[in-house]
């Protein structure tokens, strides 16, 4: 059944609190671009770009490593324990010891 109003605004607050919580992760560039690839050839998104299980605005959303799709389409992503966000450590050098990662 596709959300109302005030239940998409719910989900999407919700969804919001936990990003925020969780310090804001976000999820590497090719997570985000899989993830659109999916939520773009689904029968559930919407023409503006929200999803029509959960309602949210899926441009945003996908890109939030504590997101998940209502549908279980997408691959389970962490970033640390309980989809904290983590301190990357440097080497000697100062250099990152992941540097291809956006944090
Ligand atoms: S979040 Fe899941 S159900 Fe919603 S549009 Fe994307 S793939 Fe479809």
């Amino acid at each position: 059944m596709k959300p109302n109003l005030l239940q998409k605004a719910w989900n999407f607050a919700r969804a919001s609190a936990e990003f925020i919580k969780e310090g804001m992760p976000p999820v590497p560039e090719e997570v985000y671009n899989k993830r659109m690839a999916i939520c773009t050839s689904c029968p559930l998104l919407a023409e503006d770009n929200t999803c029509n299980n959960c309602g949210c605005f899926m441009p945003k959303k996908s890109g939030w490593a504590t997101a998940f799709c209502p549908e279980g389409k997408w691959d389970k992503y962490k970033v640390g324990g309980n989809g904290k966000k983590i301190n990357l450590r440097k080497n000697e050098d100062g250099e990152s010891n992941n540097s291809k990662t956006s944090y």
